[in-house]
């Protein structure tokens, strides 16, 4: 990425951009949907604010960063200041003050602790804070998130804290060796989205089923993912 001139990266995003639209509105055609019912997300970690900026420019409008730090240094740069932003990697709770003015959804709640935490945060600023519980679809030891079986209980807890909404479920499968078999691992969490969604519990709308990266939003779609969070395949690879 490093040589390339910002404009031939500019051009890069513009062909990809059009390339993911196409498979969007194929995949969501496949499940019986609409390209427009499935929301897309910039993942910008990493990207330089003036290749964000082209991509705002192109009619996206929701961006999701990993770290509270990242984002803030990010605000001042963005335009529109005003885009979408959710946070959707791993939150500790002493910066839970810092991300809740910043975003308009926490995806990556995957603890009741730290629901709790941010629940806090924002009766302190008068906001009703939008979450997606975190599911550890894949049950790995090397991922944080609620196990499926945790899910509901969780989700009646966090119910009950007045300042957050509860709108649905985030879920990162596990690297598998083909797409095809991430589909396993999507239909189980549209399965678990579904069956808390017909519990009907009060103060829990489940209408995001945010799913699906770089190499499987595809599949996510066909899958029911009502969000999907692309990084690399829209901006070039990630250099750290
Ligand atoms: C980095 C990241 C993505 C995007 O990954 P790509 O493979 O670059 O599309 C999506 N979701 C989460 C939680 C991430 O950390």
């Amino acid at each position: 990425m490093e040589n390339l001139s910002v404009d031939a990266h500019f051009r890069l995003i513009e062909d990809n951009y059009k390339v993911i639209c196409e498979r969007i509105a194929l995949a969501a055609q496949q499940s019986g949907r609409q390209a427009s019912d499935i929301r897309f997300m910039a993942v910008t970690k990493t990207v330089d604010p003036i290749f964000i900026n082209h991509a705002l420019s192109l009619g996206i409008d929701l961006i999701g960063e990993n770290k509270v730090q990242e984002l803030q240094s990010k605000m001042d740069f963005l335009k529109p200041a005003t885009v979408e932003k959710h946070l959707i990697g791993h939150l500790q709770t002493n910066k839970a003050a810092k991300i809740v003015p910043l975003v308009s959804m926490i995806e990556s709640i995957d603890s009741v602790k730290i629901a709790e935490a941010v629940n806090r945060c924002a009766e302190k600023i008068g906001k009703t804070m939008d979450i997606l519980l975190e599911v550890n679809i894949g049950r790995e030891e090397s991922k944080t998130g609620f196990m499926p079986e945790e899910i509901e209980d969780s989700a009646r807890q966090i119910a009950a804290m007045p300042h957050l909404h509860l709108c649905g479920l985030m879920t990162v499968p596990p690297i598998c060796e083909d797409a095809q078999e991430s589909r396993r691992f999507f239909s189980l969490a549209h399965q678990l989205f579904i069956d808390i969604r017909n519990k009907n519990i009060d103060n829990i709308d489940m209408n995001v089923l945010s799913m699906g990266m770089s190499h499987d939003y595809y599949e996510a779609i066909l899958e029911g993912a009502t969000q999907i969070r692309v990084g690399s395949a829209l901006f070039g690879a990630r250099h750290y």
